[in-house]
């Protein structure tokens, strides 16, 4: 059997080691235009803050491909997919045959659209490339803009503050991480980021941006200019899939993939931030790229590919955040649609920085999320994961510590 994998991020390492250890004779090809080994790409934001260096990011020991026998093709973008000869494209003209073959290329970081985008100095934070490059300006940057406040651009403005940096954040919603948690939690989020320094401004886009080969400003939506020597583009991910011809594999934002991890066509399976399953709280298609569910379909599509037919559940966006005194947890659609059938129970103390929001669907909990007091975060995760009824009086799940057993 010929595997062929594409991409070598979390999502490629599991599926190449599940396969392995149930296939030990088939070869394995992986392909990345990433030139280096697989490292741990969310860590990439604490390299970016100095909380730890770059020999920390890789997620398998060197000698990885050898000890699975793996062929790895790095530094090379696959541009074309013809699902007829079963073949892959490379931008060198190389092609790569196979019997099953892995899409598991990621995302690519939206872009922007305004004038002077290619000026030096502004960057995007995807890869461990690109926090590279901002190392580099750091030593001589004062004031930096991040566009976007969600999981990427929060994360950016975050280690710039960290770094003594005057950071500006241009946000279009009234605080950020606003697909993650729930109005009231975002504003505690908001409000604690701008105690420590960081200057919000909502509801502005960037016009243009300004310089003389490095960025030096930017013009905003409302006519106003803001200084800066550097800035991030934060403005959320799309799946990267450019190679993927839409009139053969379908595609809705992301690849669209069964509860096998495969596509419309035999053979071929999707995994991890470039494939779109279906999200257990919210019951319909959807993108959750983050890094559990990457792992957790990678190894499901790997064992597929080789074989053993194992169903994947669905996804669940989830995550945990530390933004200086604040603990944040969230899990499930934390904002589903005012008197649509959802049950609300919230609470807020000012004063301790706690705030408790929890979301049931009849009675299924379906969100949460959790600023400071966490502790019972991976049990409320772990209800709407497995989709388990809540049988004890619901009220019960907001106090400090209640008895998960009693509960179900
Ligand atoms: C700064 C940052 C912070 C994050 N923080 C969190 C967090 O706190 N929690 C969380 O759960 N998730 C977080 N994430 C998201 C998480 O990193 C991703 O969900 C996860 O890495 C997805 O893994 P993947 O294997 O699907 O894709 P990727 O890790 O993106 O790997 C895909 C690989 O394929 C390569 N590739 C793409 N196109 C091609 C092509 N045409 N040809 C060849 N190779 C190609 C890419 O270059 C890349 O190397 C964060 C991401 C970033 C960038």
């Amino acid at each position: 059997m010929k595997y062929v994998i594409l991409g070598n991020g979390v999502a490629a390492v599991h599926a190449a080691e599940a396969i392995r250890s149930l296939d030990s004779r088939g070869s394995i090809t992986m392909i990345s235009d990433e030139p280096c080994d697989p490292y741990c790409r969310p860590m990439i934001s604490m390299v970016l803050e100095g909380s730890v260096t770059a020999d920390r990011l890789p997620i398998r020991g060197p000698g990885f491909y050898e000890s699975l026998g793996i062929q790895a093709v790095l530094g090379n973008r696959v541009t074309s997919l013809d699902v007829v000869g079963s073949q892959v494209f490379l931008g060198d003209g190389r092609a790569f045959g196979y019997d099953r073959l892995l899409i598991a290329t990621g995302a690519d970081p939206r872009p922007v659209k305004a004038a002077g985008a290619d000026l030096g100095s502004i960057f995007t934070m995807r890869t461990e490339a690109h926090v590279r490059r901002m190392l580099e300006v750091l030593p001589r940057a004062r004031k930096a803009l991040v566009l976007g406040g969600g999981l990427v651009g929060f994360k950016a403005a975050y280690g710039l503050l960290r770094r003594g940096l005057d950071v500006t954040m241009l946000i279009r919603s009234d605080y950020p991480l606003s697909l993650q948690v729930d109005e009231t939690a975002g504003i505690l989020i908001r409000d604690e980021l701008t105690r420590c320094g960081l200057q919000v401004r909502v509801g502005l886009a960037v016009k243009a941006f300004e310089g003389n080969g490095v960025v030096q400003g930017a013009r905003l939506s409302d006519g106003s200019a803001v200084d800066c020597d550097m800035v991030v583009i934060g403005k959320g991910v799309l799946p990267s899939l450019d190679f993927v011809p839409r009139d053969r594999i379908p595609v809705d934002l992301g690849i669209l993939v069964d509860e096998h991890l495969q596509t419309w066509i035999p053979g071929i399976f999707a995994a991890g931030d470039v494939a779109e399953s279906v999200d257990i709280a919210r019951k319909n298609r959807w993108v959750n790229a983050i890094w559990p569910e990457a792992v957790q379909q990678g190894r499901i599509a790997g064992m597929n590919m080789a074989g053993r037919r194992v169903t994947y559940k669905g996804s669940l966006s989830r995550n945990v955040i530390r933004i200086f005194g604040l603990d944040v947890m969230t899990a499930g659609w934390v904002s589903p649609p005012e008197n649509d059938g959802f049950d609300v129970l919230q609470h807020t103390d000012r004063r301790t920085g706690t705030h408790r929001r929890l979301v049931f669907r009849e009675d299924r909990l379906v969100g949460m999320t959790l600023v400071n007091d966490i502790e019972q975060g991976g049990v409320l995760t772990s209800l709407i994961h497995r989709e388990l009824p809540v049988r004890k009086p619901r009220e019960s799940l907001m106090g400090r510590s209640f008895n998960a057993g009693q509960l179900l």
